[in-house]
């Protein structure tokens, strides 16, 4: 290893110099960006080189408007307090986030927009937490009652252990109403009140469309919390990493990544696995330990960072 080289060579047996971490990687833009303005046609420094000061760039620009957002010098959740800032996010108070997001072609930008234009009102710093939470119901689940909180109640038990699905009711001598099978309430058979059903009674859903939409809503609330508790290890779900317990808070994470492939895959959304299909799936997949429990701060953090900010302190 001599050393006499103060300006070692720039290409070496078809590699060439990062010039940041002095390593000679193959000459190809796998390795380089491309950079058509220079010469050989890629960039100075290597691609993990660039990446990884673009990404220190951008998390130091980041902090820089969570502390023009903040109440004081210290960013944090107005919600919960959180104080981490890389469970911090730039929550759109009155929603409306994501086609922002879209319209400037990506988180940074739209924080770029608006350090630009002074910080405009109407935004707010949240924790991923809180702002999930947030963006399910109309408040974070801090300020109202949990979403998964029927779940637990007599009264559900009681009508799920006594509903017949599929059944209607036919009301002898009429043919012109019939009951739901949900309230048992005897209702006209018409659009107005049933949702169509090829095979049903009539040509229409057992249920009245009050009972289904309520039906709906709490068996993808239900199929959820199932699949939190079957990847779960303890008996009651929580965020492997800080211990995080609120339902609302909690995700299926894909412990060693690939998550966003196999959410389009599942017909999710970004950011979570929405649909119930998707995790009927997941819970059918016998390779179960593909997957673990986390909430969303430790979750945003492990896939920014390859690790949870919390592990990153010990
Ligand atoms: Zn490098
Ligand atoms: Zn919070
Ligand atoms: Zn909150
Ligand atoms: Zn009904
Ligand atoms: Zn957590
Ligand atoms: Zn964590």
């Amino acid at each position: 290893m001599a050393s006499k080289a103060k300006n070692p060579a720039k290409f070496k047996k078809g590699k060439k110099l990062c010039r940041k971490c002095g390593v000679y990687k193959p000459f190809t833009s796998e390795f380089f960006h491309v950079q058509n303005r220079r010469e050989c046609g890629l960039h100075s420094n290597c691609k993990s080189c660039t990446n990884a000061y673009s990404a220190k760039y951008r998390s130091k620009f980041t902090l820089e408007v969570l502390v023009a957002y903040s109440r004081s010098t210290v960013p944090s959740c107005i919600c919960c307090g959180e104080s981490d800032a890389s469970f911090l996010c730039i929550d759109h108070i009155n929603g409306g986030g994501t086609q922002e997001i879209k319209k400037f072609n990506g988180l940074y930008y739209l924080l770029l927009h608006l350090k630009n234009s002074g910080y405009p009102k109407g935004y707010q710093v949240l924790c991923h937490n809180c702002n999930n939470s947030k963006s399910t119901g109309e408040k974070c689940v801090h300020k109202r009652e949990s979403l998964f909180k029927f779940l637990f109640s007599n009264e559900y038990k009681k009508r799920k252990s006594s509903r017949k699905p599929n059944l209607s009711t036919v009301i002898i001598g009429r043919t012109d109403v019939k009951m739901c099978s949900g309230c048992l309430e005897v209702k006209p058979a018409t659009f107005e009140y049933f949702t169509k059903q090829k095979n049903g009674l009539y040509g229409l859903k057992s249920d009245c469309k009050s009972c289904y939409s309520e039906y709906r809503h709490q068996y993808v609330k239900e199929t959820r919390y199932k699949a939190l508790v079957h990847f779960s290890l303890t008996d009651a779900p929580e965020c492997l990493c800080c211990g995080e317990s609120e339902l609302e808070f909690l995700c299926i994470d894909h412990i060693e990544g690939g998550g966003k492939q196999h959410r389009k895959e599942m017909g999710g959304g970004n950011h979570q696995i929405s649909s119930v299909n998707g995790f009927l799936k997941m819970i059918k997949d016998p390779d179960k330990d593909k997957y673990q429990i986390l909430c969303w701060n430790c979750n945003f953090s492990k896939h920014k960072n390859g690790e949870c900010s919390h592990k990153q302190k010990n």
